[in-house]
């Protein structure tokens, strides 16, 4: 019987991509294989527990949602995530799945809609990146970069364009790291420059202030 590894399980509003302010049900696995600077959810590292596949699906039922995400952590770093993505999937829900961008994107089944953070220098992470992942992004799909300093900002600007993303991706978000860059910054220099993007507020964490998990 497959399994996987669970940090947590939740209901909420959704907080970032597109698909922000719907109501979404959320899987975190655990475990991650990156260290970014401005971590926010370093509880999800641990083991975790142990669902099999249908205990999971089960719970999904439960909230009567069609939207569900798959995050982390890292959930690419266990196989049986795509296999979940496709079991979701078959039950007729939009499956979004998150990823640092580090694992093969192309292990997720067709259809499901792959928001992919592209780490920037600040986050410490960015050389570890799999670079091939940007040639595998689809018209559903998503980037976000999270953005801590004018620095990333301009480096974010530059690896969009490089990549032609705006065009080739639904969205390309650009998200302020809470108390590190703030948003009226970041807005101005959008402002400024216009790039072909979306910039965005975590919005769960302005309903729900202080409160880090379970939202
Ligand atoms: S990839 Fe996500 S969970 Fe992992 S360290 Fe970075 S922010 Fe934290």
């Amino acid at each position: 019987m497959k399994t996987l590894q669970v940090t947590e399980l939740f209901s909420s509003i959704q907080g970032e991509s597109t698909w922000a302010g719907c109501p979404c049900g959320f899987i975190r696995l655990a475990g991650c294989n990156f260290y970014c600077a401005w971590c926010d959810t370093a509880y999800s590292r641990g083991a975790g527990r142990t669902m099999t596949l249908a205990e999971i699906r089960d719970e999904v039922r439960k909230w009567h949602l069609p939207l569900v995400e798959i995050t982390g952590g890292e959930p690419l770093l266990q196989p049986d995530a795509a296999t979940l993505a496709s079991l979701l999937l078959e039950e007729g829900y939009t499956v979004l799945v998150e990823t640092n961008g580090s694992l093969p994107i192309d292990m997720l089944p067709a259809g499901v809609i792959r928001i992919m953070d592209i780490k920037c220098p600040d986050s410490g992470m960015h050389e570890k990146m799999e670079w091939s992942n940007l040639d595998q992004l689809a018209a559903r799909d998503e980037v976000k970069f999270v953005l801590a300093s004018r620095t990333d900002y301009l480096w974010a600007l530059e690896i969009m364009q490089r990549h032609d993303l705006s065009r080739r991706c639904a969205a390309v978000l650009f998200s302020p790291v809470t108390g590190w860059l703030e948003p009226a910054e970041l807005a101005g220099w959008i402002m400024e420059d216009k790039p072909p993007a979306r910039m965005q507020l975590p919005l769960h964490k302005y309903i729900w202030p202080g409160h880090t998990r379970g939202v």
